[in-house]
C-alpha cells in the first residue's frame, strides 16, 4: 500500500515495486483506517485490513480484449438505471411512520426509537429508496446476520437482486461475486455485519445501524472498534446519513443524537405481566408451559447464561450484592472463600446475609439451558423443544430448520439464551417464561441494570405479535421492571442520573489487558504501566489486578480500568504507556 512519497531512508534496505496490484484504497479508507489505528489502538494494517480496497474500473478487463472492455462497459452503463426496477411497490406508511418519515428525511443523524412492532423497517425502506433514486447507496447494519434471516428476505422483496448481503461467515468464493457486483455498480445496498462498513460502495449515502444497543456491534479482537460509533464518525467524513435505530436504544446514543419517536406498536396486541420469586424454574411455571401446549399454543423459557461468574443475591428482596464503590455485583470467588469487584478489585468475605434486608442465607445458584430442558422435557414429554442458544444454532442453516419447525408448528416450545431477543419475530407465542431476571440485574457489569431492562422488553416483544400474550417474570424487582416495562424512556432518564459522573456516557473508559505465559511477568507489566499512568492527572485508575477470567490459552491475565471526564487526557495517558506487552480497549463494554 503506497501511503506517501517519501526520501529513499538509510537505515535500512529497499525493495523495487514487482507489480501494481488493480485494487487500491481510496483516501478516505485509508484517513478512515488512520482513525482506527490511532483511537482504537491498532497497527494501521490492522486497520486498513479491515476495508475491501476498489478496484481500478479499467484494470479488471484482460489486456487487449477490446470487444469484452465495450461489453463491459455497456453492464456498467445500463445497471446504473436498473435500480428503478423495484421487486415490489414500496410498503404503505401509517400517520406515525410517515411523521417519523418526514422528520428523519431532514436529519443527517438520528436515533429511531421505536417500540417493538412499531414498524421501522418500512421507514428503512422508504429511505433508502429514497437514497438509491438519489444515485448513491446504502449500507444496512444488522447485529448479528446469521439470526436475521426474517429481516433479510423483507429487504429483499423490495430491493431484489440490488441487496447483497456481506458478513463473515461467507466463503471466499461467495464473497468475490457480491464484490464482482459491487465493483460492476450493480449494488444499491449492502446490508450486514460489522464488516459490512468497509466494502468498497462509491457513493455511500446512508448508513443505517439497526438494534444499535447490541453488543456484537463491538468488535472483541483487534481492532477493538465499535461499528455503530464508526458508522457515525465514517457519515461524518464521507457526509452520509448516519440512522440509529431500537426498541430499547443504549444509553449513550439517546444522549448524544437526536430523537425521534415511534410510540405506537403497529399492530396492537395485549400482553399481561406476572412477576413470581424464586430463581429455577418452578412446578408452576411447568404447568402454565402445559396448559398453554395443550391449548394447542406455543410458548418461550428464557434461561439467562451471561458471564461466567456467581452473584450473591439475596432470595427475599431481590438484591444482588453490590460493591460499594462501583455499583456493580460483587463476583463469587468459592475456592478463595471471598468476594471481588471485576473493576476495581475490592474483596471481601463471603456474606451470610442481606445487607439490604437481613435475609439469610444469600444465594448464588442459577439455572442453565440444559437443566431446564431436562425439566420441561419431564414434565410435558409429549412437547418438541426446540433448544434456541449457540451450542444448538451454530450455523445460519440450523437456524432456518429451526424456524420453520416452529413456524410450522412441528415444535411448541422455543427455549434459549439471549438469542431468543435478538431479530425474530414469532407471531404465535402465546406464554413466555424469563427466568433469571435478578441475575442479570446483578451482573458485575455497570450497564447491567440497562441490558436487563432492554432483553426484558426485547423478549416479551418478541411474543404476542399476533395474538394477546402472558409473560411470566421472575423476578423480586418487581417494582422496578413494572416502571419501565411500557416506557423504557422513562428508564433511560433515571439511569443518566444513575450513571453521572461514574460511567459512559458521562466519563470515558478505557481497559488494559496485559497477558503473558509467565504470571510475574504479567503483573510487573501491569505495576510499571500503573506507576506511569499515575502521572497523569486527568486519568483515574478504577482498578488493577488480576483480570476477571485470571487465565486464557495459557496465559495469565491482568488488567487496568480506567476513568477520565476528558477523552484527550484518556488518550494522551495511553499514548505514553502504550506498547506492544499491553493490549488497550477503548470504551470497552467486555470487562472479563
Ligand atoms: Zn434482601
Ligand atoms: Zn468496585
Amino acid at each position: 500500500m503506497v501511503l506517501k512519497e517519501v526520501e529513499k531512508p538509510e537505515e535500512f534496505e529497499t525493495s523495487e515495486i514487482f507489480n501494481v496490484l488493480d485494487k487500491y484504497y481510496s483516501s478516505s479508507q485509508i484517513e478512515i483506517a488512520k482513525f482506527i489505528s490511532s483511537y482504537y489502538f491498532s497497527s494501521l494494517g490492522e486497520a486498513i485490513a479491515l476495508f475491501v480496497p476498489y478496484r481500478n474500473p479499467c484494470s479488471h478487463v484482460p489486456r487487449g480484449n477490446v470487444d469484452e472492455n465495450l461489453n463491459n462497459k455497456k453492464i456498467l452503463d445500463t445497471s446504473m438505471h436498473s435500480h428503478v426496477e423495484r421487486g415490489n411497490e414500496l410498503p404503505r406508511l401509517s400517520e406515525d411512520q410517515q411523521k417519523a418519515y418526514n422528520s428523519l428525511v431532514n436529519k443527517e443523524k438520528a436515533l429511531l426509537f421505536g417500540v417493538t412492532g412499531s414498524g421501522k423497517t418500512e421507514i428503512f425502506i422508504h429511505l433508502m429508496t429514497k437514497i438509491i433514486e438519489e444515485g448513491k447507496q446504502c449500507i444496512f447494519l444488522m447485529p448479528e446476520i446469521s439470526l436475521t434471516p426474517q429481516m433479510e428476505s423483507r429487504l429483499k422483496k423490495y430491493f431484489g437482486e440490488r441487496l447483497v448481503m456481506w458478513h463473515s461467515k461467507l466463503t471466499k468464493k461467495q464473497k468475490e461475486k457480491i464484490l464482482e457486483k459491487i465493483y460492476n455498480k450493480e449494488v444499491d445496498i449492502v446490508a450486514g455485519a460489522r464488516s459490512a462498513l468497509f466494502t468498497p460502495l462509491e457513493n455511500i449515502g446512508m448508513i443505517i445501524v439497526d438494534e444499535e444497543h447490541d453488543d456484537s456491534y463491538k468488535a472483541m479482537m483487534k481492532p477493538r472498534y465499535h461499528a455503530r460509533d464508526m458508522a457515525v464518525y465514517m457519515g461524518q467524513k464521507l457526509g452520509a446519513k448516519v440512522l440509529l435505530a431500537s426498541a430499547t436504544p443504549s444509553l449513550g446514543s439517546y444522549h448524544k443524537y437526536d430523537v425521534v419517536k415511534l410510540s405506537k406498536p403497529f399492530i396492537k396486541t395485549k400482553k399481561n405481566y406476572y412477576f413470581v420469586d424464586g430463581t429455577t424454574l418452578t412446578n408452576g411455571m411447568i404447568k402454565r408451559v402445559r396448559g398453554n401446549f395443550e391449548a394447542g399454543e406455543q410458548s418461550l423459557l428464557f434461561v439467562p447464561t451471561r458471564g461466567n461468574f456467581k452473584y450473591l443475591y439475596c432470595q427475599k428482596c431481590g438484591k444482588t450484592h453490590l460493591c460499594p464503590y462501583c455499583s456493580v455485583g460483587m463476583a463469587l470467588h468459592r475456592n478463595v472463600r471471598h468476594l471481588k469487584c471485576h473493576y476495581c478489585n475490592f474483596t471481601e468475605a463471603i456474606r451470610e446475609s442481606c445487607v439490604s434486608c437481613g435475609h439469610r442465607p444469600l444465594t448464588s445458584e442459577r439455572m442453565g439451558t440444559a437443566e431446564a430442558k431436562e425439566m420441561i422435557e419431564n414434565g410435558i414429554p409429549e412437547m418438541v423443544v426446540e433448544q434456541f442458544d449457540r451450542d444448538s444454532i451454530s450455523t445460519a442453516g440450523k437456524l432456518k430448520k429451526a424456524l420453520k419447525r416452529f413456524e410450522n408448528k412441528e415444535s411448541h416450545l422455543l427455549l434459549g439464551t439471549q438469542m431468543l431477543s435478538k431479530g425474530h419475530d414469532y407471531a404465535n407465542i402465546t406464554l413466555s417464561v424469563i427466568l433469571g431476571m435478578d441475575y442479570m440485574l446483578g451482573l458485575g457489569d455497570y450497564r447491567a441494570r440497562e441490558r436487563a431492562m432492554s432483553l426484558l422488553i426485547q423478549i416479551a416483544g418478541r411474543s404476542g405479535r399476533a395474538k394477546s400474550a402472558d409473560v411470566i417474570v421472575q423476578s423480586q424487582n418487581e417494582e422496578f421492571f413494572k416502571m419501565y416495562l411500557h416506557d423504557y424512556e422513562a428508564f433511560l432518564k433515571d439511569e443518566m442520573f444513575f450513571v453521572e459522573d461514574m460511567y459512559p456516557p458521562f466519563v470515558t473508559l478505557a481497559r488494559i489487558l496485559i497477558s503473558h505465559v509467565k504470571e510475574e511477568k504479567a503483573g510487573k507489566t501491569t505495576l510499571d504501566t500503573v506507576t506511569k499512568l499515575k502521572a497523569f492527572e486527568g486519568v483515574e485508575i478504577v482498578g488493577q489486578g488480576k483480570a476477571p477470567i485470571e487465565r486464557i490459552a495459557n496465559k495469565y491475565r491482568f488488567h487496568i480500568l480506567l476513568r477520565s471526564s476528558s477523552r484527550k487526557e484518556m488518550l494522551k495517558a495511553l499514548y505514553a504507556v502504550n506498547n506492544p506487552a499491553i493490549e488497550i480497549d477503548m470504551d470497552p463494554v467486555e470487562f472479563s
